[in-house]
C-alpha cells in the first residue's frame, strides 16, 4: 500500500513508501522548503494501481476454488454429451 507525498507548489513528489513515510516526507518538506508552513495543494495520495491491502490484487481462494469446480463440471458435462 504505497503512498507518496506531493507538493503541488514545488511540483515535487516523495518516493513511494508507507503512509508514515509519506507523512515524514511531508513534515520534512514543510520544514525545509516552506519554513514549517503547509503549502497549498499538498497531499498524500495512494500510488495509482496499488491496493489497500497487498493481497487485495490476488483472487480470493474461495473464488479460485469455485472457478475450478465450474471447470470440472463443464468438463464432465462435455464428456457426457460427447458420447
Ligand atoms: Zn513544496
Amino acid at each position: 500500500m504505497p503512498y507518496v507525498y506531493r507538493c503541488h507548489r514545488c511540483r515535487a513528489t516523495s518516493p513511494p513508501g508507507t503512509r508514515h513515510a509519506a507523512e515524514d516526507a511531508r513534515r520534512e518538506h514543510r520544514d525545509v522548503e516552506h519554513g514549517g508552513l503547509a503549502p497549498d495543494g499538498e497531499r498524500i495520495v495512494r500510488v495509482p494501481g496499488s491496493t489497500r491491502h497487498p493481497d487485495g490484487r490476488y483472487v480470493s481462494t474461495g473464488g479460485l476454488l469455485a472457478g475450478l469446480v465450474l471447470l470440472a463440471l463443464a468438463e464432465t458435462v462435455a464428456r457426457l454429451w460427447g458420447r
